[in-house]
């Protein structure tokens, strides 16, 4: 082990999601798989070409920089949609490549349509649509203006999507905002459809609302998430698993992180265990220290929290995470060694640590503890 820790990620558990969200979505649909975050911190350079393998071949990333990312690690044939931040000086790079791209503005309409002509490259549009998640979106008043401009420019793009995006379809308490916004945008899109503008497909369902709400799956998912192995909450969970059964609402997780013991030290009852005196021992104890800390994706909020396996055994941390370790309380273990395995996300034995666990511990969504894991960490493809 080079590095401090390292990742795995199966292919078997990867490929089994994937399975998964296509019994959901049928063969007709399209599936784009949402990469952004360095693929929510498992690694767009491993990610990729496993999605590929798996058939998928529409990728979707926050900016042009991800899109970069991307461009270097996927095949010919696969496609990237970009949703959001695009600098001007990327626009044109970004056209170039044929890349897709939301436009939910008329600036950025207009400065596409301009290097479109100039290059003489078709832009690859989706209009995003404000319905009111009040991210990005393109405002109703301002619909008319986008026609006229599409309609005046007409050879110089192809509308690839109308798309929007909800307010939290992962949660019941924003049905009803989820359900205003989706009957606006089929009348939002009878609107283009009535000026001449039928894209190539409509979309607007992430991963929740894939699960709960099959209207909103349209022709094309936007899924990011589940293809890890993940819940974007428990509620979605629960609603899948009253309607389907156990058996139809299994993910797998597909990340697994571990690291080594580094040192042990034995210390005595009174003593007090890392920085300042968050940790009191209160009999005499023996603690592990683990090379893994917040600069490492481990969260601060962890502290005298967080638990970790070694030798098949849950245990706990004791005393502050600290910039780049942890202490573990391994007490009651016989023969902890230098250079035993620790699982801080995975199995191990009979037990699993689960990012949710991880995540409701520290307080954090799991989304946002995969997505802090750091890109220099190693991470390997197993089966
Ligand atoms: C992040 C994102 C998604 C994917 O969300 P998940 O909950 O991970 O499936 C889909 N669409 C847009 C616009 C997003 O920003």
């Amino acid at each position: 082990m080079q590095n401090t820790s390292y990742i795995e990620l199966s292919k078997k558990a990867y490929k089994s999601n994937i399975r998964f969200i296509r019994k959901i979505v049928g063969k007709d649909v399209k599936i784009s798989i949402v990469v952004k975050g360095n693929a929510y911190g498992h690694g767009i350079e491993q990610i990729i070409p496993m999605a590929e393998e798996n058939k998928i071949n529409h990728f979707s990333v926050y900016s042009a920089f991800e899109a970069e990312q991307v461009l270097e690690y996927k095949s010919k044939k696969s496609d990237i949609m970009i949703f959001g931040y695009i600098s001007d000086e990327q626009l044109e790079w970004v056209i170039k490549n044929q890349i897709e791209f939301y436009v939910f503005d008329i600036y950025r309409l207009n400065m596409a349509l301009d290097i479109a002509k100039r290059i003489k490259k078709k832009a690859r549009i989706h209009l995003e649509l404000e319905t009111g998640f009040k991210r990005t979106g393109i405002e109703e008043e301002d619909f008319l203006t986008i026609v006229r401009l599409l309609k005046k420019n007409y050879r110089h793009f192809i509308l690839e999507g109308i798309c929007t995006h909800f307010a939290g379809a992962e949660s019941i308490s924003n049905f009803v905002r989820v359900k205003n916004q989706l009957s606006l945008y089929r009348k939002y899109c009878r609107y283009f459809k009535r000026h001449g503008f039928i894209p190539k497909r409509k979309h607007t369902a992430s991963s929740a609302a894939t699960l709960l709400y099959p209207l909103t799956i349209f022709d094309l998912v936007r899924v990011g998430i589940i293809q890890y192995g993940f819940w974007p909450t428990a509620e979605t969970l629960i609603f899948r698993y009253n309607k389907f059964g156990d058996k139809e609402s299994s993910l797998k997780r597909v990340i697994s992180w571990q690291s080594k013991v580094m040192a042990i030290k034995s210390v005595n009852r009174g003593e007090f265990i890392g920085y300042g005196n968050t940790y009191l021992a209160n009999k005499n104890m023996k603690i592990a220290i683990i090379p893994v800390g917040y600069n490492n994706g481990f969260s601060r909020s962890l502290s005298n929290k967080g638990r970790v396996l070694i030798q098949g055994r849950r245990l706990d941390v004791v005393g502050t995470v600290t910039m780049n370790t942890i202490s573990v309380n391994i007490t009651d273990l016989k023969n902890v060694n230098i250079g035993d395995e620790v699982v801080l996300i995975g199995k191990q034995k009979k037990l699993s640590i689960s990012v949710a666990s991880f995540s409701e511990m520290s307080d954090n969504l799991n989304y946002q503890v995969l997505a802090r894991l750091p890109q220099n960490i190693p991470r390997y493809v197993v089966e």
